[in-house]
């Protein structure tokens, strides 16, 4: 049975809620024969709980917590890719520092080795340009 007060789930014959003290319907016994149907449109509350108090976080939680295992390790062919096209090292490490740090970082290291190589050739290939010509003595 259950408390008339609190709606405690009490053992048969007690005579008093072990939850909040208030004497049972055993020990007043007669007063509730009397008025069978007085409790029965209203029982106590009992501790129902329809929505359990987390109802959602499982779905929410799942997209977050679900990316795709990515390998964190520098990447061979993105570095040459960003040795070679330096813009695609430092697209890379912006789009994927987070994720994959260390491949991103490697990609960008890659990039800009790539770009200090090809200004160090462009500049090469300038000097070569100017002197080339000189020391072959010509000239237009
Ligand atoms: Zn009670």
């Amino acid at each position: 049975m259950f408390c008339n007060k609190c709606g405690n789930q009490i053992p048969e014959g007690v005579q008093f809620c072990a939850g909040c003290g208030a004497p049972t319907s055993a020990a007043e016994a007669p007063p509730q024969a009397q008025q069978p149907f007085a409790q029965q449109p209203y029982p106590p509350p009992y501790p129902q709980q329809p929505y359990p108090p987390q109802p959602y976080p499982p779905q929410y939680q799942q997209p977050y917590y679900a990316p795709p295992p990515e390998p964190d390790v520098p990447n061979k062919g993105l570095n040459v890719l960003s040795f070679f096209i330096p813009l695609v090292g430092f697209i890379l490490y912006a789009t994927s520092h987070q994720n994959t740090p260390i491949k991103a970082k490697a990609a960008l290291k890659m990039s800009i080795i790539g770009m200090c190589v090809g200004v160090g050739f462009g500049v090469l290939c300038g000097v070569l340009g100017v002197v080339i010509p000189l020391a072959m003595g010509g000239g237009w």
